[in-house]
This record gives structure tokens, C-alpha cells and sequence, in this order.
């Protein structure tokens, strides 16, 4: 791949086979490489774990707790999490901090209703803090793009990418209010149509391609993904560990058979790397499964781009679907 002037062109390895099928092919945009030591890269920042996402026990706690405090009382929920907490002494931890945190909510809608002596938790004062950057910071400064943004939306781009709290699309490539419609879930991944599974996904593409009229779909694809992780190393053997993450990113199981065959002797860190780009094609190929997307396509209304961001290395590519009908054979 060649730079000039810090930007990159070149083809990225990513696959065609599932592609070949739709008769598409990938041809390379850009790849813009944001720090200029592309040779030392920067070490990656200390919060990055990369664990397997199906690894951590914690959630179990929170969705209980939830659904406990819209139907009960403040005293109730802490009681309820008094007893998990006996019944599940690992964990303890866990819930006896969501107990003080419960505690801490309960005496913040104490002082509210008396009007005074609020205490508020620091994940609320974050959220408080944050809105309030906001509104003075853009919101009360752009009176113009609010105006119309209250009259309605019209983005260019749909966008697919992961929820990795890392790699927000409208942070990596400094998207403006209205500019992006976004879909985010694990391991940013677009199955094939069907209207049996996976419907909100599907409801966005058809609200964004038939309503919202967007230009371009771009699919992006990450470092570092634990999705991804998880696909390479569910054993799909018959044998589950997970509600849904296994069923979910068994979308993209192509993209490792692929890998596999390709790189079957490559340390599974690059496996891993490699999955991640065969996995945008995945999805790619998948989006013409939706006929108004191909629709889109073949009237030349709509493109398909599929994107790479390496937040270790700071680096962003970029490459294009491009979609073609072979003439008609006619046999006299
Ligand atoms: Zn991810």
C-alpha cells in the first residue's frame, strides 16, 4: 500500500468470494493513516481488554435489578438484592455496590421532593455534566442546525458499526448531527434478509434506504473486536454458552470458514484480523440480499462502502462494493 501525503491507497485484503455470488467486486477509496509513525505505533491505552465478550458474569445482576425497580419499591429492590447477594456469595461485590448505588438514588429522590440536598451518584452527575456540555457547547451555539434538524432528518450515510464503546462512528469520522444514520450492535454485522429473525435490523435498512433515501451504506469493521473474537472462537459444535451472542455472530461464520481455510496456521491474534475485514465483506454481501438495496444499486441511487478503523494503530480504510448487471444473453 502506497502513502502520500499521509493517506494510503491500495487494495486491503479483504475477500470476494461471498461477494461473487451477487457478481460485486471491491475497489479501494482510501485508507487514511492517522499518525504519521506508522512504524512505532503508539501503545494502546490501558482501558483496552479485548477479553472474550462472553467471559464476564457481572450482567447477570443488572437486567434483575431493573426489571425489579420499575414495578416495586426503592426498599423492595434493596431487599431483593440482599437476598441474590446470599444466594450468589461470588457476587457479593457486585451487588453490594448497587446496593450503596440504589442507596444513593433513593436519597437523591428523597431530597428532590423536599426540594433540597440532592445527591446525586457520580454516574448521574456524569450524565448531568455531560448533557450540560453539550447544550452550552453546540446545541445553544448552532440555533440554525437544531432548527432544522427539529424539522427533520436527511443523512447521507447509513452507517453499520460495532458497540464497542471504542469506536463510535460519529467520533472516528467527526460525523455532524443528521449526517449519519447508525446502527450499532456487536461486531457491527448485517444479516441476510429475513423477516423472521433479526427484524430490527432490517427495519432500519428499509427505513433508511425507502424513507430516508441514504447515499451510501457503509459498513465498518474494527480492531481489536470481541465480537469478532467470539466468532473465532465459539466451537459451534452443538454446545452453547451464551443466550445470544453465539447465535448472533454466527452471521458472519463465512468470514471464518474463510479465515480458516486461508490462514489456518496464523497465530489466532491475526486470524482475528483477518475476520474482522472478511466479516464487512460478510455483511456487504448480505445487504444485497434486501431488494431495495439492489434496487438502490442498480438505479445508481445507492453505494456500498465497507470501512476498517485500527484505533491501535490509528489508521482508517476504506473500500467500495461495486455493483453490475451482465448484459442479457440472447441465443438466436
Ligand atoms: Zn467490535
Amino acid at each position: 500500500m502506497s502513502t502520500i501525503n499521509g493517506f494510503a491507497t491500495g487494495f486491503p485484503t479483504v475477500p470476494t468470494a461471498q461477494l461473487s455470488r451477487h457478481a460485486a467486486t471491491f475497489r479501494p477509496i482510501a485508507a487514511a493513516r492517522l499518525n504519521s509513525s506508522a512504524a512505532t505505533p503508539p501503545a494502546p491505552p490501558t482501558l483496552i481488554r479485548n477479553e472474550p465478550v462472553f467471559a464476564a458474569p457481572a450482567p447477570n445482576v443488572y437486567p434483575l435489578w431493573r426489571k425489579e425497580i420499575g414495578k416495586e419499591s426503592y426498599e423492595e429492590a434493596i431487599a431483593g438484592l440482599q437476598k441474590l447477594l446470599s444466594e450468589k456469595r461470588e457476587l457479593g461485590a457486585v451487588a453490594a455496590a448497587k446496593i450503596d448505588e440504589v442507596t444513593a438514588e433513593l436519597q437523591t429522590a428523597s431530597g428532590s421532593s423536599d426540594g433540597g440536598g440532592a445527591v446525586l451518584s457520580a454516574s448521574v452527575e456524569r450524565l448531568k455534566t455531560g448533557f450540560t456540555t453539550f447544550k452550552k457547547g453546540k446545541y445553544d451555539k448552532r440555533p440554525g442546525l437544531f432548527s432544522e434538524l427539529a424539522r427533520g432528518q436527511s443523512p447521507k450515510y447509513m452507517v453499520f458499526a460495532c458497540s464497542d464503546s471504542r469506536v463510535c462512528p460519529s467520533h472516528v469520522l467527526d460525523f455532524e448531527l443528521g449526517e449519519a444514520f447508525v446502527v450499532r450492535n456487536v461486531a457491527n454485522m448485517v444479516p441476510e434478509y429475513d423477516k423472521t429473525k433479526y427484524c430490527g435490523v432490517g427495519a432500519a435498512i428499509e427505513f433508511a434506504v425507502l424513507h430516508l433515501k441514504v447515499q451510501e451504506i457503509v459498513v465498518i469493521g474494527h480492531s481489536a473486536c470481541g465480537g469478532i473474537k467470539g466468532l473465532m472462537s465459539f466451537p459451534y459444535d452443538g454446545s452453547s454458552s451464551t443466550d445470544f451472542i453465539e447465535d448472533w455472530v454466527k452471521i458472519c461464520l463465512p468470514a471464518k470458514a474463510k479465515v480458516l481455510a486461508e490462514h489456518g496456521d496464523a497465530p489466532f491474534g491475526d486470524q482475528c484480523a483477518f475476520c474482522e475485514k472478511e466479516a464487512v465483506s460478510v455483511s456487504l454481501g448480505n445487504l444485497l440480499s434486501y431488494p431495495f438495496v439492489r434496487e438502490g444499486l442498480v438505479n445508481g441511487s445507492l453505494a456500498l462502502k465497507g470501512g476498517y478503523y485500527d484505533f491501535v494503530k490509528g489508521t482508517f480504510e476504506l473500500w467500495s462494493l461495486q455493483f453490475s448487471l451482465s448484459p442479457s444473453l440472447c441465443v438466436a
